[in-house]
């Protein structure tokens, strides 16, 4: 069954008269250990996709369905209470928390991640392996605001990882990182992909880096406009 199920998902922003259509009747399943790429230019509606599947927006219409549960079915409550549980996010602007330094950020994310269940240290290992892949364990103990953007971008990515969520959503994720921080970055989500079996949806305008994706959904104007297999 698909861990994620998109059915003729619509959005339309209004503010006055003004209505832009920001996605049109999107349908598509990603099955579990999939790694997809959503690809389009500015404004076709990607980033609007990420905060409607990750339960952040309201769809105006139509349905999403996480590991065969429908959004509609939970109140707020209980959509916060999956959100944690089940998706790691990498955001745009990376969101990270102004007053923690990078580690202090990552082991937010765990505490958040396990609320309600008994304490769990942190995965060592896994913390170590992220670390030392993203080549940021010598920054760890300094502040987002003393951090370059393709540091806090990678922060970003330990953050979302460290749980092993079963969904990593990631908007434009190597969006502000030269070559070979990308590469880390996406043989970082490949791996995850690959061998912790985790669901990889990366959104991203750069058709180069999609390539890595097992599939990839070309997007413009709100719509699929077509499906490619990538490399895998
Ligand atoms: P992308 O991520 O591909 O750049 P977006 O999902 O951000 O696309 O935007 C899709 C369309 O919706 C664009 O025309 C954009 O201007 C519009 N849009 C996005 N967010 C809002 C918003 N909060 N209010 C009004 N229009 C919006
Ligand atoms: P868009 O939806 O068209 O990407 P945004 O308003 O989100 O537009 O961003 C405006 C510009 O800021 C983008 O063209 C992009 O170059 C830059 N930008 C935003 N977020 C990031 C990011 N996480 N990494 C790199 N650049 C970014």
């Amino acid at each position: 069954a698909p861990i994620i199920l998109a059915q003729d998902l619509s959005k339309t922003y209004r503010s006055g008269k003004l209505a832009v259509a920001a996605l049109r009747k999107v349908s598509f399943a990603i099955e579990p250990g999939e790694f997809v790429a959503i690809v389009g230019p500015s404004g076709s509606g990607k980033s609007t996709l990420f905060y409607i599947l990750g339960g952040l927006t309201h769809a105006t219409s139509g349905s999403v369905c996480i590991d065969g549960v429908d959004f509609a079915t939970l109140d707020d409550a209980e959509r916060t209470k999956m959100r944690r549980a089940k998706i790691g996010f990498v955001f745009q602007r990376f969101n990270l928390l102004p007053t923690l330094s990078a580690i202090g950020n990552i082991e937010i994310a765990h505490d958040i991640a396990n609320l309600g269940s008994p304490k769990k240290e942190i995965d060592k290992p896994l913390l170590d392996q992220l670390t030392h892949m993203l080549g940021i364990e010598g920054r760890l103990d300094h502040r987002p605001n003393e951090l370059s953007g393709g540091e806090q971008q990678r922060v970003a990515i330990a953050r979302a990882l460290i749980t092993r969520p079963a969904i990593v959503l990631a908007d434009e994720p190597t969006g502000n990182l030269d070559t070979k921080n990308s590469d880390a970055v996406l043989g970082m989500l490949r791996k995850s992909s690959r061998d912790l079996k985790q669901t990889v949806l990366m959104i991203t305008h750069n058709n180069e880096a999609a390539q890595i994706a097992d599939r990839i959904l070309h997007m413009r104007d709100g719509e699929i406009t077509h499906i490619e297999q990538g490399r895998g």
